[in-house]
């Protein structure tokens, strides 16, 4: 049994629950609509499945709502900024603000993000800078659970680490490559376990480094009460972009690395490193316009390998499951529509009867 909301009633039930916790209500529905966005988008593990466990992280104190970002250097063409812990829809999106305005002025921006409370779905920042015709590029780490093992390693040490690229093309939508650089979401591999499935080789570790095929290992405790651990993506060039996305995500804007041992705490912390460039003012705006679409419309023309409609450029797959729950309404399974419930409930809120 799952549950089909419209997008406008889905954003309701959140800014409900996130202004019952102590957002104003532009803020509530702020994070509401960043939320219900990534369901849209197809990307159901950053939607409103995060409800809980925010409402969990402003209890426990780690996310702070109303707070906004704090200037810690303004110079120039770079920017550090401090999220001090508030939500990441609002002080992620206001550090882009002024980012953008400082890219469109001196024609490229370094942006330095720490402690924003969880920042959701990367693509999000991009697409707001490819919209002003700005390229993107984000470097992400996590500060939550080290459920990724390094390559080589035999237990979990980082987070899934995102990174994120947008470009703009001329007359065409942009190109917006945003993924984590672990091998599977781990919300994936609880929905696995609970459905008592395996899963394909290359994706896990169990508690003792060794390989398996049981999702289990990093949703219940194994032997000696150890966890095993998530791989990263493409062996150990994807574990070297998840490094590269702590070193700039978490050292190099001073949010903080993972070094220690992990607690229950709910709260998730983001750092982002950002890159904003102003094709127009690096002055190759012409020509990195006819290549970039005549590279695209080459691309387009590889025939479909088998299994495949065809080549997709990274963007189009998020941009075809909006038009699709626009229209259809997004589903949500039954356990997430239960926890948002429970969440409401915590917070005061009949979800219900909405
Ligand atoms: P994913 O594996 O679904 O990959 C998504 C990327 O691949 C997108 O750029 C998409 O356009 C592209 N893509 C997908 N299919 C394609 C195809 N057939 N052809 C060409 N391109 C294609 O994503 P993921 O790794 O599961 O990450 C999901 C989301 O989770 C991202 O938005 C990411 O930012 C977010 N995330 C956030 C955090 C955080 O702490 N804030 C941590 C990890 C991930």
């Amino acid at each position: 049994m799952s549950k089909t909301l419209s997008a406008e009633a889905l954003r309701s039930v959140v800014a409900g629950i996130i202004e019952a916790v102590g957002s104003s209500r532009a803020e509530a529905e702020q994070v509401a609509a960043n939320l219900v966005l990534a369901n849209l988008s197809g990307h159901d593990s950053h939607g409103v499945g995060m409800v809980p466990r925010y409402v969990d992280a402003v209890a426990e104190g780690g996310l702070v709502p109303n707070t906004a970002v704090r200037v810690e250097l303004d110079a120039g063409a770079m920017l550090a900024l401090d999220g001090q812990g508030g939500y990441g829809q609002i002080v992620g999106v206001q550090a882009m603000e002024l980012g953008i305005a400082r890219a469109q002025e001196l024609g490229s921006c370094i942006l330095s993000l720490s402690h924003a409370h969880h920042l959701g779905r990367i693509g999000h920042f991009a697409e707001m800078a490819t919209a002003q015709g700005l390229v993107s590029m984000h470097f992400v780490n996590v500060l939550s659970r080290p459920v990724v093992a390094p390559w080589g390693g035999g237990d979990g040490r980082f987070g899934t680490n995102p990174c994120c690229i947008g470009v703009p093309l001329a007359g065409a939508e942009p190109f917006v490559l945003d993924y984590a650089t672990s091998r599977v979401a781990q919300g994936k591999m609880r929905v696995a376990h609970n459905k008592g499935e395996r899963v394909p080789a290359g994706y896990l570790i169990d508690e003792r480094g060794a390989p398996t095929d049981d999702p289990g290992v990093v949703v219940v405790p194994q032997s000696g009460g150890l966890f095993g651990a998530l791989m990263t993506f493409g062996e150990h060039k994807g574990y070297g972009m998840a490094v590269a996305c702590e070193l700039l995500g978490g050292a190099l804007t001073g949010s903080g690395t993972w070094h220690r041992t992990p607690d229950a705490a709910r709260s998730v912390y983001n750092g982002m490193l950002t890159v904003l460039i102003d094709p127009a003012r690096l002055g190759t705006r012409e020509r990195f316009e006819q290549e970039a679409s005549a590279f695209v419309d080459w691309l387009k023309q590889s025939p479909p390998g088998a299994g495949f409609d065809g080549v997709q450029l990274a963007g189009e797959p998020e941009r075809t499951a909006r038009r699709a729950r626009e229209r259809d309404g997004i589903v949500i399974d039954d356990a997430t529509w239960g926890e948002i419930v429970a969440a409401g409930a915590q917070a005061g809120v009949a979800v219900q009867s909405v």
